[in-house]
């Protein structure tokens, strides 16, 4: 199947893009072997992995990393994640793998962990946006393993998503997004985690956490008790700030429809919504943590835990805005674990508009 759309976006060419069905327990090898030859040629692919839909282009090519910026819209100075199949193949993307880096591979790789390290020669500024650093993640997705492979080169790719808006997590985000934008699209399921991956800075002396996400603080901490969080990930970055991870600068995760987090027990949580929607005008629309009643033009269940809502908020909030919904509150209480990363993204998507209950 082939998708065409006026892409003309960005100054985009007009492409038509592949989609290919794969059965994520039975990898057809001659299609991913093909798919493999488009990445490794210049092409750009999206791909299912246990995090989000990446974007992946051949990271030993300049042309092709330029191109994934143009396709997702993302500003140049926004670094990407550059992937690879094995641990043992990262070394030549760094100039150490340095014990701290060893230790947490060991325990979380394959898996959604990206571990920044200090780059090699090999790896282009243009992939890392001029840091002398590179991010680098070992996927434990089978179809994403099989690429990655296939292609035989280390594959960056951020979310398939465009720019701003939240990630993908089925392949229907990706065609919606990046149709005629891209080359191919692997249509290879529901992602399992629903957020990004952590990101853990390794290149200084303290292990740093930029990005939280499917790799918890505290299973990090079981192995690193000394790292700490970095201050970006729950409130924005001001004109004059120069955050150590790009991406925390931008807009991040936002649906069209505008959204107000509402945060504490969830009794107290529910009581504040309904008061809020007797004063609202447009379509309304509320995201809950398991089942609840409220007068809404759309009500949707995010799940009954942070690991539930983790795996659906991205396509929960897409949902709002295939429904045409002008405002939403979205419930959320805090906890340990998943709690983390759902807070950051909750937070981004609503640009830190926060109502604590
Ligand atoms: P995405 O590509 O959408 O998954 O986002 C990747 C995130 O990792 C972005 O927020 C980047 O800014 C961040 N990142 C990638 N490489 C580096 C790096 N070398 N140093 C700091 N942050 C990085
Ligand atoms: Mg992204």
């Amino acid at each position: 199947m082939v998708c065409l759309k006026n892409a003309n976006i960005n100054k985009v060419i007009i492409l038509e893009t592949k989609i290919v069905k794969t059965d994520i327990s039975n990898i057809d090898s001659n299609q991913i072997a093909e798919l493999g030859r488009i990445l490794s040629t210049g092409g750009l692919v999206a791909f299912p992995t246990e995090t989000v839909y990446g974007l992946g282009a051949n990271a030993y090519d300049d042309n092709a990393v330029q191109n994934i910026f143009k396709a997702k819209g993302r500003p140049s100075d926004n670094p990407l994640i550059v992937h690879f199949a094995d641990v043992g193949d990262i070394k030549d993307a760094v100039l150490e793998i340095n014990e701290k880096a060893k230790l947490l591979f060991d325990t979380f790789s394959p898996g959604p962990l990206t571990v920044i390290l200090k780059k090699s020669e090999k790896i282009s500024k243009t992939v890392t946006a001029g840091l002398d650093t590179v991010a680098v993640r070992i996927p434990s997705n089978p179809i994403a393993q099989a690429l990655i492979k296939a292609s035989g080169v280390p594959i960056a790719a951020p979310s398939a998503n465009l720019s701003g808006k939240p990630s993908p997590t089925t392949s229907k985000h990706v065609i919606d997004d990046m149709c005629g934008r891209i080359d191919a699209i692997i249509d290879g399921g529901n992602c399992e985690v629903g957020v990004e991956s952590t990101v853990i800075d390794l290149s200084g002396e303290i292990p740093v956490i930029l990005r939280p996400g499917g790799i918890t603080y505290e299973q990090i901490c079981s192995v690193l008790p000394n790292a700490v969080i970095d201050k970006h990930i729950l409130k924005s970055v001001s004109a004059d700030e120069i955050p150590k991870c790009p991406g925390m600068k931008y807009k991040h995760y936002a649906p069209d429809a505008d959204v107000t987090v509402v945060e504490g027990k969830i009794c107290d949580v529910r009581n504040k919504i309904t008061s809020l929607l007797y004063r609202q005008t447009g379509r309304t629309g509320v995201m809950t943590v398991g089942n609840a009643e409220y007068k809404a033009d759309l009500v949707i269940n995010v799940g009954e835990d942070n690991k539930a809502y983790a795996k659906n908020l991205f396509k929960v909030l897409r949902e709002f805005d295939e429904n045409n919904i002008d405002v939403v509150f979205a419930e959320f209480s805090y906890d340990d674990g998943y709690g983390l990363a759902v807070k950051n993204r909750l937070y981004k998507s609503a640009g830190n508009k926060v109502i604590l209950v």
